[in-house]
């Protein structure tokens, strides 16, 4: 199993360049949330400069849990979706404040951050996975609905694992340095090409994988 997950990472690299954008900015975990649960609907320009704003006068989950919701609208009025948007943000804000800050949400099992994350309004499972790929980076290796279904197919994970125990039989096989481009790549993958209906006629993973053979 070493050597299929080797040679998918290579293949993956020569066909995916991932786009860490949040890498590229001094943003606190705190910023790094708020980007990314802004960035599904909005485009990340708009996104960078609405932190810009933000980090001026909210910098902590307490400060936004203490702003009137009228100036907090005002603040984020760039991203769009304001209403919805500002309540999203305070929700986000408790739960973070409920587990005792941004350093014991980081030391949250996934599940439980998972979880947590799901529980705040419009934020899907999509935006819940990419936030905790940000934040928990290499510790581990987070699987999602594409993710599995390209690693079903792939016969890396057996049929009737689910997101969980898929995550348990492959996280310990991928080297920690790799955890994130390899999600990124399946991600990617599966959202374009490995779709419900695959186009195993363009996929780089072709030639390795059981599905297409
Ligand atoms: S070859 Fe087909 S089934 Fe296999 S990973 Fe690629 S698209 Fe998916």
């Amino acid at each position: 199993m070493h050597e299929l997950i080797t040679e998918i990472i290579r293949r993956l690299k020569k066909w995916y360049k991932p786009q860490e954008w949040w890498k590229n900015a001094d943003y606190s975990p705190w910023e790094i949330m708020i980007a990314i649960a802004f960035s599904s609907r909005t485009s990340y320009k708009q996104v960078i400069k609405c932190i810009e704003r933000l980090r001026r006068a909210f910098r902590t989950p307490e400060d936004i849990m203490n702003m009137p919701n009228e100036r907090l609208a005002h603040s984020i009025k760039m991203v769009g979706f304001v209403r919805r948007r500002v309540i999203m943000l305070k929700k986000l804000a408790k739960i973070i404040i409920s587990v005792g800050g941004i350093s014991n949400f980081l030391n949250l099992d996934t599940r439980t951050a998972r979880k947590l994350l799901l529980s705040v309004p419009w934020i899907g499972p999509k935006t819940a996975d990419m936030i905790l790929v940000a934040l928990f980076g290499e510790k581990y290796f987070i699987v999602d609905s594409n993710i599995l279904r390209v690693l079903k197919r792939l016969k890396v994970v057996p049929q009737n694992a689910n997101i969980y125990k898929a995550r348990e039989i492959i996280e310990p096989l991928i080297p920690k340095n790799e955890r994130v481009f390899l999600h990124l790549a399946l991600l990617h993958l599966g959202r374009t090409i490995c779709k419900p209906k695959p186009k195993c006629e363009v996929c780089p993973l072709k030639n390795i994988c059981k599905f297409s053979t």
